[in-house]
């Protein structure tokens, strides 16, 4: 038995499931979840020793790959000081210049502990400015899981087929309302159906979590033009893409203002940090200045912000993001190549570092077609890839992260450990 199996059976009988977010489990894939006890780099080390190129980076925090030096030695340093206070530090201010100095749309902002945390204060923020109470949301996208967001959501949701979370009154579900991406007669019938309630339409700009969506041309900037006119917030939720697709984030890249953005992942450089921010009169309804309640005692973590800190000054270097999509098209490329070749049926959605294989379907854009995969193939696929030593996301319904810390060398690894398994799986 190997030591992951051992630790996660000690798991199992005190943690539920053996796991603290049900995706890290590997039920969609089967087999036992590797337990980590190191990172460096794009690499990290399992408990039996053995040696993965992540393409996890931790769900998306770590674009500068694990335990970067820079970031370590600052943390080094803060820890020192103290690790938490509840009372503001010089060092917010910082971070939040970072975030306003990046993302034009974001006036001022809010810093939280979770992506859940922001997205959820984002609904409440929008429902406290606009005084409705529904809010629309595409299927397959991922908010967190706060009551009102665990309606049709992809991700962890998603993978273990329960789109609807037990445990949420109908009460707050019947107050939101699905959409479907890449649909925009689909939103406009929400709206018209319930003309004056809605508060707002909360979207992944570029969904990661029902895989990698891109969005058609347009459909981003029709979103922005019909919620102008229904007096609708519209609520980008980048955690996932903020900082990772460009330094503005997916907004930067479409060329979109939305009235408030959510970030997380990226900014936390792998602590728990997140945040919630956008145009001023809006952001002005949150306590204390206005009557929207939200608080955290380890909101604003000094350790926190300080990885925040490091991350984005390293995300800020000249060439940092034409280097993530030249090692993103590569690897998106030799895939490809490798599908092609192998005859298989599937397809690679990627945009900058964020990629996913879809296996089965000729192409994915919204809910109904990346549900419609061949699920059992990708768990294949992931085993195939696994045992070649290339650590992917565990689901289907998931993006793939390459970093600053991956090279050429390892994604031509990667893509010829994927061109075998292509081909095992084609034959
Ligand atoms: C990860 C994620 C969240 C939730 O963030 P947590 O820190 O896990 O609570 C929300 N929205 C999107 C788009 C995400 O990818």
């Amino acid at each position: 038995m190997s030591t992951s199996d051992k630790l996660f059976r000690q798991a199992q009988e005190i943690i539920p499931g053996g796991v603290n977010s049900p995706v890290r489990a590997w039920r969609a894939v089967d087999g036992t979840p590797r337990f980590i006890q190191r990172g460096r780099g794009c690499r990290v080390v399992d408990a039996d020793g053995k040696e993965y190129i992540d393409y996890i980076g931790s769900w998306g925090p770590l674009i500068a790959g694990h335990a970067h030096p820079q970031v370590v030695r600052a943390l080094e340093d803060a820890v020192k000081r103290g690790t938490s206070f509840g009372a503001p530090t010089a060092k917010e201010i910082e971070l939040a210049r970072l975030v306003v100095d990046a993302v034009p749309a974001v006036d001022t902002v809010r810093l939280t502990s979770s992506g859940t945390e922001a997205t959820m204060t984002a609904l409440r923020i929008a429902r406290g400015y606009t005084e409705r109470t529904k809010i629309i949301k595409f299927a397959g996208c991922y908010h967190g899981h706060t009551d009102a967001l665990l309606v049709r959501a992809g991700s962890g949701a998603l993978t273990l087929s329960l789109p609807d979370s037990k445990g949420v009154p109908e009460a707050f579900a019947s107050q939101t309302l699905i959409a479907e991406y890449n649909n925009l007669a689909s939103v406009e019938a929400q709206l018209s159906a319930n003309p004056d309630t809605v508060a707002a339409i909360i979207i992944e700009p570029v969904p990661g979590n029902m895989g990698v969506v891109l969005p058609d041309p347009n459909f981003l900037a029709e979103l922005r033009r019909l919620t102008v006119e229904a007096g609708v917030v519209l609520i980008f939720d980048e955690v996932m893409s903020g900082f990772r697709l460009a330094r503005g984030g997916a907004q930067e890249l479409y060329g979109i203002d939305p009235d408030l953005s959510c970030f997380g992942k990226v900014i936390g450089g792998g602590l728990p940090l997140a945040a919630v921010g956008g145009r001023r009169d809006i952001m002005d309804c949150l306590a204390p200045l206005g009557p929207v309640y939200q608080a955290g005692t380890l909101s604003g973590n000094p350790l926190a912000v300080t990885a925040g800190i490091e991350t984005l000054k390293l995300m800020n270097a000249p060439g940092a993001y034409a280097r993530l999509n030249e090692l993103g098209s590569r690897l998106a490329e030799g895939l490809r190549r490798a599908i092609r070749d192998a005859g298989v049926q599937a397809c690679v959605n990627q945009l900058g570092s964020m990629i996913t294989v879809f296996f089965g379907v000729e192409q994915v854009r919204d809910y109904t077609s990346a549900v419609s995969c061949d699920t059992a193939m990708f768990a294949r696929y992931f085993h195939g890839m696994l045992e070649r030593g290339m650590y992917l996301p565990p689901s289907q319904f998931e993006a793939a992260f390459v970093s600053l810390a991956h090279g050429e060398a390892e994604i031509d690894e990667t893509v010829f450990a994927a061109t075998q398994v292509m081909q095992q799986l084609g034959s």
